[in-house]
């Protein structure tokens, strides 16, 4: 983490102010958070729309922070601490976070997508850690201020940062890019994410690749390529960075050959003869084709496939993405962290291509998709004419836009294998009764409707 003089800081942040008593403080990390400030912190209160940081600055240096940040148009700043005054905190920690990343020593990777950021970023630490000191973004600290605050926390001496760059709107990768000034950057996927945000999928596209532009000149840009929009949107740019292209097709410089999946993960082979076949011990073929960027990526920055082989098998995944949970007799398949047409699609396809334990019962419990904007129903009326009743044993949606994917699927299935329910409690009830015996179930639902929930209720069952 950043470890500088209070006068350092200033001048790093242009902030004048500063009286030279204090100029020597010696200020250990950061933090935005009263309640978690460590001692010797530099506390940087932040203005959001239900709170107001600078209220808890007294509460900040009870708890160790040892100087703040204070907005000037703030009234009443504490006379007890010391303050640099700025014109705005959270354009002042952004700028902090850049001057820092600029006198580290440090390989930026930034990993920007609609899916499959921060499933990229354990894969890539992974691998890089066989051979590097490597530090990534912390659980999903990918916004405005997690990007500025994992890039506070880097050590002098790492030498790798994997950083997760997430964006609910034009400009926002832009900004983020900047600040972490790239020597990577993968886009992992494109889709209708953010939708509703957005409007149309040109401008997904669009606000992907933005990355390019904190790219540095010399700097790799690793993207999807499966994604004809995306394609579009990427030839009209024409990009002048180097690129390497992933994904499916054969078109790509990087593409799968062969692929095997059971219980534990999934064999696969890869375009590249000197690659040995390598095991990555995570569900889904949509996990494969994230894993191909990260491999790329390694191998820019000269790990050995050897070693990448050995670190595909270390991975530390983030849970709830597509993670196994046994519960008595059957299994389930928590992915319950977000949803989108897409990564219920993949994970859907996990669901078939199960071979494990309960691969005779398989259930999918599907709950609304959100942020899909005007298209919203349409989108889940596709994902239930998709729905493969030869596949599925039963099917039940929760919500009232899942509740369309359930009504278009019902014709393909027998009479009650369809069911709709409104609330988590309906499904826990009747997902009791089939728990006693051998199954496997999928669990997915966008972020608000915490469809974990669900499998919590079922474990205090056994
Ligand atoms: P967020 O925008 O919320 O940070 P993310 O981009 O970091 O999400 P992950 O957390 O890696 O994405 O995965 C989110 C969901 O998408 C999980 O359900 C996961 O299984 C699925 N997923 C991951 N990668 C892909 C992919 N390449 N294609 C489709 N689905 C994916
Ligand atoms: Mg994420």
């Amino acid at each position: 983490m950043i470890t500088r003089t209070l006068g350092e800081i200033s001048v790093m942040i242009g902030a004048t102010d500063l009286s030279d008593k204090h100029a020597t403080i010696k200020i250990e990390g950061v933090s935005i958070d009263s309640r978690s400030v460590k001692l010797h912190n530099l506390y940087i209160p932040i203005k959001g729309e239900r709170f107001n940081g600078h209220e808890f600055c007294q509460a900040a240096a009870a708890n160790g922070a040892v100087a703040a940040l204070w907005n000037k148009s703030e009234p009443n700043p504490p006379q007890d601490m010391p303050l640099l005054f700025v014109d705005d905190t959270l354009a002042a920690i952004q700028r902090l976070a850049q001057a820092y990343r600029s006198q580290l020593d440090v390989k930026v990777i930034g990993i920007t997508g609609s899916n499959g950021k921060t499933s990229v970023k354990d894969i890539l630490a992974g691998l890089l850690a066989t051979t590097f000191k490597t530090q990534k973004t912390s659980g999903n600290l990918n916004n405005h201020l997690g990007v500025p605050l994992t890039l506070l926390r880097l050590q002098e001496d790492t030498e790798m940062a994997v950083v997760e760059m997430g964006m609910s709107g034009l400009g926002e990768i832009n900004q983020l890019a900047a600040i972490s000034q790239l020597d990577a950057a993968i886009i992992t996927s494109v889709s209708e994410v953010h939708l509703g945000d957005l409007h149309s999928r040109e401008r997904i596209a669009e606000a992907k690749l933005e990355i390019i532009h904190g790219l540095k000149s010399n700097g790799l840009l690793i993207y999807n390529g499966d994604n004809p929009i995306f394609m579009e949107q990427f030839n009209k740019q024409s990009p002048v960075c180097r690129s390497l292209s992933f994904g499916y097709s054969p078109a790509h410089a990087l593409h799968p050959l062969t692929s095997f999946m059971n219980e534990n993960g999934i064999f696969f082979s890869i375009s590249d003869a000197d690659c040995p076949e390598l095991f990555l011990p995570m569900l889904g073929k949509h996990q494969m084709i994230n894993a191909l960027s990260a491999i790329a990526a390694a191998r820019h920055f000269g790990i050995s496939y050897e070693q990448i082989k050995q670190g595909l098998l270390q991975v530390e995944a983030t849970g709830m993405r597509c993670e196994l949970v046994s519960i008595g007799n059957c299994t389930v398949i928590n992915d319950a962290y977000k949803s989108n047409p897409t990564s219920l699609r993949a994970a859907l396809e996990a669901l078939y291509a199960w071979k494990g334990k309960g691969s005779k019962r398989k259930i999918a419990v599907i709950g609304d998709m959100v942020e899909l904007g005007q298209e919203a129903e349409d989108l889940h009326k596709e994902i239930g004419e998709e729905l493969d009743a030869t596949q599925l044993d039963a099917v039940f949606t929760i919500g009232s836009m899942a509740k369309h994917i359930a009504l278009s699927a019902m014709s393909k299935f027998p009479y009650g294998k369809v069911t709709t329910c409104m609330d988590k409690q309906e499904v826990i009830d009747q997902l009791k009764q089939i728990i006693q015996e051998d199954c496997i179930i999928l669990i997915k639902g966008s972020r608000g409707l915490r469809l974990e929930d669900i499998i919590t209720a079922l474990q205090k069952e056994v």
